[in-house]
């Protein structure tokens, strides 16, 4: 090729890549995963002995990353969930293909669930949470009792929750990836503490025993981040 030659072909490109220039910012986004893995709020061993690090290792960096992934496929070719925020994804999780609605879900739950977690410290319930069990259950030792039960009959796969509707706590239970502010779910309401009762939260420490890991889990509860949720939920 000689000089000419090569300097228009060289021109050529450049006109063309200015022409889509509009189509490489699209191109950028789409590159760009729409979802991503939270960062953890506290190192994989630090709900030790309560929760394990490898489940820890597993459930956060295995199965919830696998949530993001497939959630981040599952709406590009789906124009309701396309450029979506994952709080509308939930609102309308009843209207969305499975795929869309299980890691939508997946991803929404794992993120809240960390939160709600904290290296065990002798920690206790705050004073707005007392107030809503002691409103509504009575104590707190049957709060837990009651908890306990709807995670033991929770059939598979699914999670417990505290949820606030109408300024009232109560105890509600989701199959799968569902939750209580889902268009779905059968008892709606504001969660403020969410345990995950699938077999991979506690298998490998506990394995068939989930009223142990279940007994276990008041010791790493993040109370404070309650007491926030609390709050939040007012006018919700
Ligand atoms: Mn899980």
């Amino acid at each position: 090729m000689n000089k000419r030659r090569s300097f228009l072909k060289r021109m050529a490109a450049a006109s063309t890549l200015a022409v889509v220039a509009p189509d490489i910012s699209i191109w950028a986004q789409n590159a760009t995963p729409a979802f991503s893995l939270p960062v953890l709020p506290y190192p994989t061993d630090a709900l030790e002995p309560f929760i394990d690090k490898m489940t820890m290792e597993i459930h956060y960096g295995k199965h919830h990353k696998a949530y993001v992934d497939n959630l981040n496929k599952a709406i590009v070719d789906n124009d309701k969930a396309k450029d979506r925020n994952l709080d509308f994804l939930i609102s309308i999780a009843g209207q969305l293909p499975p795929a869309v609605r299980n890691n939508a879900g997946g991803h929404y739950n794992h993120s809240l669930f960390w939160t709600l977690l904290a290296p065990a410290k002798g920690q206790q319930p705050g004073s707005k949470f007392m107030e809503m069990v002691n409103a509504s259950f009575g104590s707190l030792d049957k709060f837990k009792e009651e908890f306990a039960k709807a995670g033991m009959q929770r059939f598979g796969s699914g999670w417990v929750w505290a949820i606030i509707k109408n300024n009232k706590l109560l105890i509600s239970s989701t199959p799968n990836q569902d939750n209580p502010l889902m268009d779905v779910a059968e008892s709606k309401g504001y969660p403020i503490l969410a345990l995950d009762v699938w077999e991979h939260a506690y298998y490998l420490k506990y394995q068939n025993l989930r009223a142990d890991y279940i007994k276990a889990f008041w010791n790493v509860v993040n109370w404070n981040e309650v007491e926030k949720r609390i709050i939040s939920s007012q006018g919700k």
